[in-house]
């Protein structure tokens, strides 16, 4: 069989009881983006042509394995893990049938970030090197580093570490031995290459990815979260009349005209509430408030704003910032924007930094240059909460 062509089992020990995460549930079965760790890390593997299994190695208790997404995938094999990782990864290599799948690839159940080209590209490099029965991928230390010595702590050259990352790839019968002799000798290793070099086989080292971050922290899944944002657009045209004043992003404004509408006409509110549902994958305001519906007559905006940010947060979704332009030759929008930024603010739980309100005129243009109407733009961009 061509080598590149070589079908892969995929280890993924996952019983840790994750003790630095500081949190009530073992930390692959939160949410990143809309799946659990655990599926977006399996989920990177199942869509892999080359790999043909994946053994995911459970602490004996652990109920919420059953509740994933792959478990009725045919790749899929849970195992029980041991009582280290070294143990649990020999527990899972042993659910390989004999002389069958003679590549392991073991991966951290919580590097999300795995990128299907870093993984080939690695393989790629195994299956090129002949003498090898392992490779593991490196990246350079960014930080300045400390050895503990006792009490002190002691300057090093950082220049002489190496970060080590999954996924790590081995000849399946050389890691079985060097698993059986670290389990055997009650060795509890934080990765396998060490296993390997401990008994005598030969790994290679290859440039990791750094994006290929590792989940340790709450904080690192925060991080994750806030990296899946939304964006949103609204745009909103209102006729003007002449007339006593309107209500512009929650504001009452004095002047001589008003905004024909069927709700309260709060232009600013209406664009801004499209550019947040927009962001959320949602309806426009009129799906939620047809103007058809004598009900919503002479509604106000406040309650479609409400309306936008309730379904929001039933998403876990919240604006992150929001950026709005009004367009009209009058009123003088400028001397009220700072008192709408702190109604909209107060609306939105946001602080005022995060919302920039602007205007414009058309320069005497069309409809709205002639002052018979007013448009607003809005963009929202929306983060998930934990
Ligand atoms: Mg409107």
């Amino acid at each position: 069989m061509d080598q590149n062509n070589k079908q892969v089992a995929v280890i993924i020990p996952a019983a840790g009881k994750a003790m630095r995460f500081g949190a009530s549930k073992p930390k692959q079965y939160h949410l990143f983006q809309a799946t659990t760790m655990l599926e977006h890390t399996v989920n990177i593997f199942i869509s892999i042509p080359v790999v043909s299994r994946i053994i995911i190695a459970v602490d004996p208790d652990d109920n919420l394995i059953h509740t994933q997404s792959f478990i009725t995938n045919p790749k899929i094999t849970v195992v029980n893990g041991g009582s280290s990782r070294t143990a649990s990864v020999f527990h899972a290599i042993q659910a390989l049938e004999p002389n069958h799948l003679s590549i392991s690839v073991v991966h951290d159940a919580c590097r999300p970030w795995l990128k299907e080209q870093h993984f080939l590209d690695i393989l790629h490099e195994f299956n090129l090197s002949k003498e090898c029965k392992g490779i593991y991928p490196v990246i350079e230390m960014v930080d300045s580093l400390r050895e503990k010595r006792n009490n002190d702590l002691v300057a090093v050259n950082r220049e002489n570490f190496m970060q080590i990352q999954t996924p790590q790839i081995f000849d399946t019968s050389s890691l079985t031995v060097a698993l059986k002799n670290a389990v055997d000798a009650g060795i509890s290793l934080t990765d396998e290459t060490q296993a390997m070099e401990d008994s005598g086989f030969k790994v290679q080292a290859i440039p990791g990815d750094r994006s290929n971050l590792k989940v340790t922290y709450m904080h690192d899944l925060n991080l994750a979260n806030t990296m899946n944002l939304r964006i949103g657009r609204g745009i909103d045209f209102h006729k003007l009349q002449p007339g006593n004043g309107m209500i512009l992003g929650g504001l009452s404004i004095e002047c001589e005209l008003s905004i024909v509408a069927h709700s309260d006409g709060d232009i600013v509110l209406h664009a801004l509430a499209d550019a947040l549902l927009g962001a959320g994958g949602l309806n426009d305001i009129g799906f939620y408030f047809p103007d058809t519906d004598s009900q919503n007559q002479d509604l106000s905006s406040l309650i479609i704003l409400e309306k936008a940010m309730s379904l929001l947060a039933h998403k876990g979704l919240q604006p992150s910032n929001i950026d709005l332009v009004i367009i009209c030759e009058q009123p003088k929008i400028s001397p009220h924007v700072e008192a709408m930024k702190a109604k909209l603010a107060n609306l939105l739980a946001m602080d005022t930094g995060d919302i920039s309100i602007k205007a414009t005129t058309t320069e005497g243009m069309g409809i709205i240059g002639k002052g018979n109407g007013i448009a607003v733009y809005a963009i929202a961009l929306l983060k998930k909460l934990i």
